[in-house]
Protein backbone atom coordinates (compact mmCIF):
# COMPACT_ATOMS: atom_id res chain seq x y z
CA UNK A 1 0.00 0.00 0.00
CA UNK A 2 1.28 3.91 -0.85
CA UNK A 3 -0.43 6.76 -0.11
CA UNK A 4 0.00 9.37 -2.51
CA UNK A 5 -1.08 12.21 -1.28
CA UNK A 6 -1.86 15.76 -2.15
CA UNK A 7 -2.50 15.13 -6.69
CA UNK A 8 -4.18 17.61 -7.93
CA UNK A 9 -6.20 15.39 -10.18
CA UNK A 10 -8.17 16.72 -13.55
CA UNK A 11 -11.97 16.95 -12.63
CA UNK A 12 -12.67 14.90 -15.45
CA UNK A 13 -10.83 12.22 -14.32
CA UNK A 14 -12.03 11.60 -11.23
CA UNK A 15 -15.33 9.70 -9.93
CA UNK A 16 -17.86 11.37 -8.59
CA UNK A 17 -18.80 13.04 -6.46
CA UNK A 18 -15.30 14.50 -7.15
CA UNK A 19 -15.49 15.51 -10.19
CA UNK A 20 -17.24 18.38 -8.97
CA UNK A 21 -16.30 21.77 -9.00
CA UNK A 22 -15.26 23.12 -5.44
CA UNK A 23 -13.81 26.39 -5.69
CA UNK A 24 -14.59 29.85 -7.65
CA UNK A 25 -11.64 29.40 -10.01
CA UNK A 26 -12.78 25.75 -11.12
CA UNK A 27 -13.02 26.97 -14.87
CA UNK A 28 -9.48 28.09 -15.08
CA UNK A 29 -8.10 25.00 -13.15
CA UNK A 30 -10.65 22.58 -13.10
CA UNK A 31 -8.69 20.25 -10.61
CA UNK A 32 -9.27 18.32 -6.98
CA UNK A 33 -6.81 17.75 -4.66
CA UNK A 34 -6.60 14.23 -3.58
CA UNK A 35 -4.93 11.70 -1.55
CA UNK A 36 -4.78 8.69 -4.15
CA UNK A 37 -3.93 5.34 -2.46
CA UNK A 38 -2.42 2.53 -4.18
CA UNK A 39 -2.75 -1.28 -3.51
CA UNK A 40 -0.71 -3.57 -5.80
CA UNK A 41 -1.62 -2.46 -9.64
CA UNK A 42 -4.62 -0.65 -8.58
CA UNK A 43 -6.06 2.22 -7.17
CA UNK A 44 -7.66 1.38 -4.33
CA UNK A 45 -9.43 4.66 -2.71
CA UNK A 46 -9.60 8.70 -3.70
CA UNK A 47 -10.32 11.43 -0.91
CA UNK A 48 -10.34 14.78 -0.84
CA UNK A 49 -7.19 15.78 0.00
CA UNK A 50 -8.89 18.15 2.45
CA UNK A 51 -11.52 15.57 3.67
CA UNK A 52 -11.69 15.34 7.55
CA UNK A 53 -10.79 12.21 9.30
CA UNK A 54 -6.64 11.52 7.35
CA UNK A 55 -5.19 8.32 8.47
CA UNK A 56 -6.42 4.97 8.12
CA UNK A 57 -4.95 3.48 4.85
CA UNK A 58 -1.69 2.30 6.31
CA UNK A 59 1.10 1.86 4.46
CA UNK A 60 4.26 4.40 3.14
CA UNK A 61 3.07 7.73 2.06
CA UNK A 62 4.38 9.78 -0.55
CA UNK A 63 3.66 14.24 0.08
CA UNK A 64 3.11 15.25 -3.93
CA UNK A 65 2.59 18.57 -2.57
CA UNK A 66 -0.20 19.71 -4.88
CA UNK A 67 1.11 19.05 -8.37
CA UNK A 68 -0.97 18.19 -10.86
CA UNK A 69 -1.44 14.37 -11.72
CA UNK A 70 -2.77 12.81 -14.66
CA UNK A 71 -4.11 9.20 -15.04
CA UNK A 72 -1.78 6.54 -17.84
CA UNK A 73 -2.12 8.14 -20.90
CA UNK A 74 -4.23 6.43 -23.90
CA UNK A 75 -3.29 6.42 -27.79
CA UNK A 76 -6.12 5.90 -29.41
CA UNK A 77 -5.18 5.60 -33.01
CA UNK A 78 -1.62 5.47 -34.25
CA UNK A 79 0.35 3.21 -37.17
CA UNK A 80 3.44 0.90 -35.65
CA UNK A 81 3.61 -0.57 -39.39
CA UNK A 82 4.73 2.67 -40.50
CA UNK A 83 6.67 4.57 -38.08
CA UNK A 84 10.10 4.99 -37.80
CA UNK A 85 10.68 4.88 -41.24
CA UNK A 86 11.21 8.96 -41.83
CA UNK A 87 14.91 8.43 -42.37
CA UNK A 88 14.87 5.14 -45.40
CA UNK A 89 11.49 6.33 -46.93
CA UNK A 90 10.77 9.91 -46.59
CA UNK A 91 7.52 12.58 -47.85
CA UNK A 92 8.92 15.31 -48.63
CA UNK A 93 6.17 16.93 -49.66
CA UNK A 94 3.72 16.19 -47.57
CA UNK A 95 1.76 15.13 -50.04
CA UNK A 96 -1.04 12.83 -48.95
CA UNK A 97 -1.08 10.47 -52.26
CA UNK A 98 2.33 10.58 -53.01
CA UNK A 99 3.54 9.72 -49.25
CA UNK A 100 0.73 7.08 -48.97
CA UNK A 101 2.64 5.43 -52.23
CA UNK A 102 6.17 6.15 -50.81
CA UNK A 103 4.94 3.92 -47.28
CA UNK A 104 3.27 1.40 -50.06
CA UNK A 105 6.53 0.67 -51.79
CA UNK A 106 8.47 0.66 -48.37
CA UNK A 107 5.87 -1.96 -47.02
CA UNK A 108 7.53 -4.51 -48.55
CA UNK A 109 10.42 -4.40 -46.26
CA UNK A 110 7.58 -4.71 -43.64
CA UNK A 111 8.61 -8.34 -42.27
CA UNK A 112 8.24 -9.06 -38.66
CA UNK A 113 11.33 -8.22 -37.64
CA UNK A 114 11.63 -4.51 -38.99
CA UNK A 115 8.29 -3.90 -37.64
CA UNK A 116 9.01 -5.34 -33.99
CA UNK A 117 12.31 -3.03 -34.21
CA UNK A 118 10.69 -0.22 -35.41
CA UNK A 119 7.27 -0.21 -33.30
CA UNK A 120 9.37 -1.77 -30.14
CA UNK A 121 11.25 1.93 -30.17
CA UNK A 122 8.19 3.31 -30.12
CA UNK A 123 6.59 1.28 -27.44
CA UNK A 124 9.22 2.56 -25.34
CA UNK A 125 8.82 6.15 -26.19
CA UNK A 126 5.52 5.79 -25.40
CA UNK A 127 5.99 4.22 -22.14
CA UNK A 128 8.71 6.86 -20.99
CA UNK A 129 5.75 9.71 -21.99
CA UNK A 130 3.67 7.57 -19.46
CA UNK A 131 1.31 5.75 -21.69
CA UNK A 132 -0.34 2.72 -20.69
CA UNK A 133 -2.81 1.79 -23.78
CA UNK A 134 -2.19 1.99 -27.47
CA UNK A 135 -4.76 1.10 -30.76
CA UNK A 136 -2.32 0.95 -33.92
CA UNK A 137 -3.42 0.44 -37.39
CA UNK A 138 -1.99 -2.07 -39.36
CA UNK A 139 -2.44 -2.26 -43.03
CA UNK A 140 -3.66 -5.63 -44.23
CA UNK A 141 -3.96 -6.96 -47.67
CA UNK A 142 -2.48 -8.97 -50.22
CA UNK A 143 1.02 -8.38 -49.94
CA UNK A 144 0.86 -6.96 -46.28
CA UNK A 145 -0.02 -7.44 -42.67
CA UNK A 146 1.22 -10.95 -41.53
CA UNK A 147 4.79 -9.45 -40.83
CA UNK A 148 3.57 -6.51 -39.15
CA UNK A 149 0.75 -8.32 -37.44
CA UNK A 150 3.18 -11.06 -36.09
CA UNK A 151 5.39 -8.59 -34.58
CA UNK A 152 2.90 -6.18 -32.55
CA UNK A 153 1.26 -9.62 -31.76
CA UNK A 154 4.64 -10.49 -30.39
CA UNK A 155 4.99 -7.24 -28.61
CA UNK A 156 1.30 -7.31 -27.00
CA UNK A 157 2.72 -10.31 -25.29
CA UNK A 158 6.46 -8.35 -24.16
CA UNK A 159 4.30 -5.31 -23.27
CA UNK A 160 1.80 -7.01 -20.84
CA UNK A 161 1.37 -5.54 -18.01
CA UNK A 162 2.66 -2.24 -18.52
CA UNK A 163 1.15 -0.85 -22.10
CA UNK A 164 -2.12 -2.52 -23.02
CA UNK A 165 -2.00 -2.62 -27.10
CA UNK A 166 -4.72 -3.00 -29.61
CA UNK A 167 -4.81 -3.98 -32.91
CA UNK A 168 -7.03 -2.52 -35.76
CA UNK A 169 -6.53 -4.15 -39.73
CA UNK A 170 -6.63 -1.47 -41.98
CA UNK A 171 -7.36 -1.86 -45.86
CA UNK A 172 -8.32 -0.11 -48.92
CA UNK A 173 -12.10 -0.97 -49.96
CA UNK A 174 -11.39 -1.42 -53.28
CA UNK A 175 -8.61 -4.43 -51.85
CA UNK A 176 -11.64 -5.86 -49.58
CA UNK A 177 -13.72 -6.28 -52.62
CA UNK A 178 -11.10 -6.74 -54.95
CA UNK A 179 -10.49 -10.64 -53.87
CA UNK A 180 -9.20 -10.06 -50.53
CA UNK A 181 -11.83 -9.96 -48.27
CA UNK A 182 -10.97 -13.72 -46.81
CA UNK A 183 -7.24 -13.23 -46.40
CA UNK A 184 -7.69 -9.80 -44.52
CA UNK A 185 -10.49 -11.20 -42.41
CA UNK A 186 -8.83 -14.35 -41.40
CA UNK A 187 -5.58 -12.40 -40.61
CA UNK A 188 -7.64 -10.08 -38.13
CA UNK A 189 -9.46 -13.23 -36.65
CA UNK A 190 -5.91 -15.03 -35.93
CA UNK A 191 -4.19 -12.48 -34.52
CA UNK A 192 -7.09 -11.21 -32.39
CA UNK A 193 -7.36 -7.70 -33.76
CA UNK A 194 -9.84 -5.41 -31.80
CA UNK A 195 -11.84 -4.27 -34.63
CA UNK A 196 -11.96 -3.99 -38.40
CA UNK A 197 -10.46 -0.98 -40.22
CA UNK A 198 -10.67 0.23 -43.21
CA UNK A 199 -10.38 3.23 -45.28
CA UNK A 200 -13.65 4.03 -47.25
CA UNK A 201 -13.71 6.18 -50.32
CA UNK A 202 -17.22 8.04 -51.60
CA UNK A 203 -18.87 5.83 -53.90
CA UNK A 204 -22.35 4.71 -55.26
CA UNK A 205 -21.57 1.23 -53.86
CA UNK A 206 -20.70 2.51 -50.29
CA UNK A 207 -23.57 1.70 -48.48
CA UNK A 208 -23.43 -2.03 -49.67
CA UNK A 209 -19.48 -2.58 -48.71
CA UNK A 210 -20.57 -0.95 -45.55
CA UNK A 211 -23.12 -3.25 -44.75
CA UNK A 212 -20.33 -6.30 -46.13
CA UNK A 213 -17.93 -5.18 -43.83
CA UNK A 214 -20.44 -5.06 -40.93
CA UNK A 215 -21.10 -8.91 -41.38
CA UNK A 216 -17.52 -9.78 -41.42
CA UNK A 217 -16.89 -7.49 -38.33
CA UNK A 218 -20.07 -9.54 -36.82
CA UNK A 219 -19.11 -12.67 -37.83
CA UNK A 220 -15.69 -12.22 -36.15
CA UNK A 221 -17.45 -10.38 -32.57
CA UNK A 222 -15.57 -7.31 -32.96
CA UNK A 223 -16.32 -3.63 -34.25
CA UNK A 224 -15.23 -0.86 -36.74
CA UNK A 225 -12.27 1.77 -36.62
CA UNK A 226 -12.60 4.09 -39.91
CA UNK A 227 -10.19 5.96 -41.48
CA UNK A 228 -13.43 8.42 -42.94
CA UNK A 229 -13.01 11.48 -44.89
CA UNK A 230 -9.45 12.73 -44.62
CA UNK A 231 -9.58 15.73 -47.02
CA UNK A 232 -11.62 18.59 -47.83
CA UNK A 233 -13.76 17.39 -49.84
CA UNK A 234 -17.08 18.18 -48.82
CA UNK A 235 -18.97 15.54 -50.70
CA UNK A 236 -17.34 13.09 -48.89
CA UNK A 237 -19.29 11.58 -46.76
CA UNK A 238 -18.12 8.05 -45.29
CA UNK A 239 -18.63 9.56 -41.87
CA UNK A 240 -22.59 10.12 -42.31
CA UNK A 241 -22.99 6.71 -44.26
CA UNK A 242 -21.21 4.82 -41.75
CA UNK A 243 -23.76 6.28 -39.31
CA UNK A 244 -26.07 5.43 -41.76
CA UNK A 245 -24.91 2.01 -41.77
CA UNK A 246 -24.78 1.23 -38.22
CA UNK A 247 -28.60 2.25 -37.96
CA UNK A 248 -29.63 0.09 -40.91
CA UNK A 249 -27.52 -3.08 -39.93
CA UNK A 250 -28.21 -2.66 -36.41
CA UNK A 251 -24.82 -2.90 -35.73
CA UNK A 252 -24.22 -4.34 -31.85
CA UNK A 253 -20.19 -3.76 -31.62
CA UNK A 254 -18.14 -0.27 -31.09
CA UNK A 255 -17.61 1.66 -33.84
CA UNK A 256 -15.22 4.56 -34.23
CA UNK A 257 -14.31 6.71 -37.17
CA UNK A 258 -10.54 8.84 -37.09
CA UNK A 259 -10.12 12.23 -38.97
CA UNK A 260 -13.54 13.68 -40.13
CA UNK A 261 -12.04 16.40 -41.79
CA UNK A 262 -14.58 17.23 -44.68
CA UNK A 263 -17.44 17.55 -41.91
CA UNK A 264 -16.28 20.84 -41.08
CA UNK A 265 -16.16 22.56 -44.96
CA UNK A 266 -20.03 21.19 -45.32
CA UNK A 267 -22.92 23.48 -44.52
CA UNK A 268 -23.63 23.22 -41.11
CA UNK A 269 -26.95 22.01 -41.69
CA UNK A 270 -26.00 19.05 -43.32
CA UNK A 271 -23.19 18.62 -40.38
CA UNK A 272 -25.86 18.89 -37.81
CA UNK A 273 -27.56 16.20 -39.29
CA UNK A 274 -24.48 13.64 -39.47
CA UNK A 275 -23.35 14.65 -36.12
CA UNK A 276 -27.05 14.19 -34.75
CA UNK A 277 -26.97 10.72 -36.72
CA UNK A 278 -23.30 9.66 -35.38
CA UNK A 279 -24.55 10.39 -32.00
CA UNK A 280 -27.70 7.87 -32.38
CA UNK A 281 -25.09 5.15 -34.01
CA UNK A 282 -23.19 5.59 -30.99
CA UNK A 283 -19.95 6.24 -33.41
CA UNK A 284 -17.15 7.40 -31.34
CA UNK A 285 -15.08 10.49 -32.80
CA UNK A 286 -11.26 10.35 -33.25
CA UNK A 287 -9.64 13.72 -34.09
CA UNK A 288 -5.89 13.71 -35.20
CA UNK A 289 -4.78 17.17 -35.00
CA UNK A 290 -1.09 16.78 -35.45
CA UNK A 291 -1.13 14.77 -38.71
CA UNK A 292 -4.38 16.56 -39.58
CA UNK A 293 -2.71 20.00 -39.28
CA UNK A 294 0.70 18.69 -41.60
CA UNK A 295 -1.10 17.48 -44.08
CA UNK A 296 -4.64 19.02 -44.88
CA UNK A 297 -4.71 22.49 -46.43
CA UNK A 298 -1.53 21.92 -47.97
CA UNK A 299 -1.49 24.00 -51.32
CA UNK A 300 1.33 24.88 -54.12
CA UNK A 301 1.23 27.31 -56.63
CA UNK A 302 1.95 25.95 -60.19
CA UNK A 303 4.31 23.79 -60.47
CA UNK A 304 6.87 24.89 -63.44
CA UNK A 305 6.14 22.97 -66.27
CA UNK A 306 3.16 21.83 -65.28
CA UNK A 307 4.59 18.56 -63.40
CA UNK A 308 5.77 18.13 -59.96
CA UNK A 309 4.76 20.08 -56.94
CA UNK A 310 4.73 24.05 -57.52
CA UNK A 311 5.95 26.22 -54.63
CA UNK A 312 4.43 26.30 -51.15
CA UNK A 313 1.28 28.44 -50.32
CA UNK A 314 0.10 29.69 -47.03
CA UNK A 315 -2.30 26.91 -45.17
CA UNK A 316 -5.43 28.97 -44.84
CA UNK A 317 -7.86 25.51 -43.66
CA UNK A 318 -6.33 23.55 -40.87
CA UNK A 319 -8.40 20.31 -41.26
CA UNK A 320 -9.71 19.64 -37.99
CA UNK A 321 -13.30 17.95 -37.63
CA UNK A 322 -15.76 19.83 -35.30
CA UNK A 323 -15.07 18.71 -32.04
CA UNK A 324 -16.95 21.03 -30.07
CA UNK A 325 -19.67 20.18 -31.96
CA UNK A 326 -19.61 16.57 -30.95
CA UNK A 327 -18.76 17.19 -27.92
CA UNK A 328 -22.56 19.11 -27.39
CA UNK A 329 -23.98 16.58 -28.96
CA UNK A 330 -22.72 13.70 -26.10
CA UNK A 331 -20.66 12.20 -28.91
CA UNK A 332 -17.48 10.79 -27.42
CA UNK A 333 -14.68 11.94 -28.82
CA UNK A 334 -10.57 11.38 -28.45
CA UNK A 335 -7.70 12.84 -29.83
CA UNK A 336 -4.88 10.92 -30.97
CA UNK A 337 -1.40 11.20 -32.46
CA UNK A 338 -1.51 9.32 -35.76
CA UNK A 339 1.40 8.74 -37.57
CA UNK A 340 5.01 9.14 -36.28
CA UNK A 341 8.28 9.78 -38.58
CA UNK A 342 6.68 7.92 -41.48
CA UNK A 343 6.15 9.60 -45.19
CA UNK A 344 2.90 11.46 -43.65
CA UNK A 345 4.60 13.18 -41.26
CA UNK A 346 8.25 12.90 -40.17
CA UNK A 347 7.78 13.68 -36.49
CA UNK A 348 5.99 12.89 -33.81
CA UNK A 349 6.88 10.93 -30.40
CA UNK A 350 4.01 9.23 -29.38
CA UNK A 351 3.35 11.57 -26.08
CA UNK A 352 -0.07 12.06 -25.66
CA UNK A 353 0.89 15.29 -23.31
CA UNK A 354 1.79 16.83 -26.80
CA UNK A 355 -1.40 15.21 -28.66
CA UNK A 356 -3.73 16.87 -25.69
CA UNK A 357 -1.26 20.83 -25.26
CA UNK A 358 -1.40 20.38 -28.90
CA UNK A 359 -5.51 19.83 -29.50
CA UNK A 360 -5.86 22.17 -26.98
CA UNK A 361 -4.33 25.10 -28.53
CA UNK A 362 -5.05 24.20 -32.12
CA UNK A 363 -8.89 22.97 -30.97
CA UNK A 364 -9.48 25.97 -28.82
CA UNK A 365 -10.30 23.29 -25.86
CA UNK A 366 -9.45 25.85 -23.19
CA UNK A 367 -12.91 26.96 -23.58
CA UNK A 368 -14.03 23.58 -22.05
CA UNK A 369 -10.77 23.42 -19.79
CA UNK A 370 -12.58 20.76 -17.43
CA UNK A 371 -13.59 18.26 -20.29
CA UNK A 372 -9.78 18.42 -22.33
CA UNK A 373 -8.22 16.01 -20.07
CA UNK A 374 -10.53 13.72 -21.20
CA UNK A 375 -9.53 13.36 -25.13
CA UNK A 376 -6.09 11.70 -23.60
CA UNK A 377 -7.80 9.44 -20.73
CA UNK A 378 -11.30 8.74 -20.45
CA UNK A 379 -12.31 9.50 -24.39
CA UNK A 380 -9.91 6.93 -25.77
CA UNK A 381 -10.50 4.82 -22.74
CA UNK A 382 -14.39 4.69 -24.22
CA UNK A 383 -13.58 4.13 -27.53
CA UNK A 384 -11.28 1.58 -26.70
CA UNK A 385 -13.53 -0.63 -24.14
CA UNK A 386 -10.90 -0.19 -21.46
CA UNK A 387 -13.20 0.27 -18.30
CA UNK A 388 -11.33 2.10 -15.49
CA UNK A 389 -8.57 2.92 -17.86
CA UNK A 390 -8.21 7.18 -18.03
CA UNK A 391 -8.97 7.85 -14.40
CA UNK A 392 -7.81 8.04 -11.11
CA UNK A 393 -10.92 6.26 -9.39
CA UNK A 394 -10.89 3.17 -7.18
CA UNK A 395 -10.06 0.03 -9.10
CA UNK A 396 -8.49 1.86 -11.96
CA UNK A 397 -5.15 0.64 -12.91
CA UNK A 398 -2.18 2.54 -10.35
CA UNK A 399 -0.43 4.76 -13.64
CA UNK A 400 0.09 7.85 -13.11
CA UNK A 401 2.08 11.10 -14.89
CA UNK A 402 2.95 13.51 -11.63
CA UNK A 403 4.07 16.52 -13.70
CA UNK A 404 6.12 19.36 -11.77
CA UNK A 405 3.54 21.68 -12.56
CA UNK A 406 1.04 22.75 -10.33
CA UNK A 407 -1.54 24.23 -12.90
CA UNK A 408 -2.80 23.53 -15.94
CA UNK A 409 -2.17 26.45 -17.03
CA UNK A 410 1.63 26.18 -16.40
CA UNK A 411 1.29 22.51 -17.92
CA UNK A 412 0.37 24.08 -20.75
CA UNK A 413 2.48 27.11 -20.79
CA UNK A 414 5.40 24.64 -20.57
CA UNK A 415 4.70 21.20 -22.24
CA UNK A 416 8.39 20.49 -21.53
CA UNK A 417 8.01 20.27 -17.81
CA UNK A 418 9.90 17.35 -15.94
CA UNK A 419 7.11 14.22 -14.99
CA UNK A 420 7.05 11.42 -13.20
CA UNK A 421 5.41 8.40 -13.40
CA UNK A 422 4.33 5.78 -11.03
CA UNK A 423 3.38 2.08 -11.99
CA UNK A 424 1.60 -0.36 -8.82
CA UNK A 425 2.95 1.49 -5.48
CA UNK A 426 6.23 2.69 -6.93
CA UNK A 427 7.90 5.68 -9.10
CA UNK A 428 9.23 3.92 -12.34
CA UNK A 429 12.09 4.77 -14.69
CA UNK A 430 11.22 7.08 -17.59
CA UNK A 431 13.93 6.93 -19.67
CA UNK A 432 13.43 7.65 -23.73
CA UNK A 433 15.39 5.69 -26.23
CA UNK A 434 18.30 7.31 -28.27
CA UNK A 435 17.98 8.16 -31.75
CA UNK A 436 21.23 7.28 -32.07
CA UNK A 437 19.65 3.22 -31.67
CA UNK A 438 18.27 4.08 -34.95
CA UNK A 439 21.44 4.76 -37.12
CA UNK A 440 22.37 0.91 -36.41
CA UNK A 441 19.10 -0.41 -37.80
CA UNK A 442 19.88 -2.94 -40.71
CA UNK A 443 18.41 -0.48 -43.40
CA UNK A 444 19.09 2.66 -41.97
ZN1 LIG B 1 -4.34 6.85 -39.17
Amino acid sequence: MHLFRRARVPLACLPPPLNRPDGADAALEPWRECDVAVDGGRISAVRDSGAAGGGGFGGRTTDLGGVLVFPGLLEVHTHLDKCHTWDRAPGVHGDFWESLGILASDSARWSEADVHRRADFALRSAWAHGTVALRTHIDTGRDVGAGALAAVGRLREEWRGRIEIQTVCLFRFADFFGGQADRIVGLAASHGAAAMGGFPQPNPDLPRQLDSIMAAARELGIGLDLHVDESAIAHAECLRATAEAVLRNKFPHPVACGHNCSLSVQSPERARETIALVKAAGIGIICLPLTNLHLQGRVRGPAPGGTGFGPPLTPQWRGLTLLHEFIDAGVTVACGGDNVRDAFIGWGDFDPVEVYVESVRVAHLDARLAFSPSVVTTGPAAIMGLPGYGMIAPGSPADMVVFSARKLYSLLARPSIARRLVHGEEFREARLPDYGEQEGWPDA
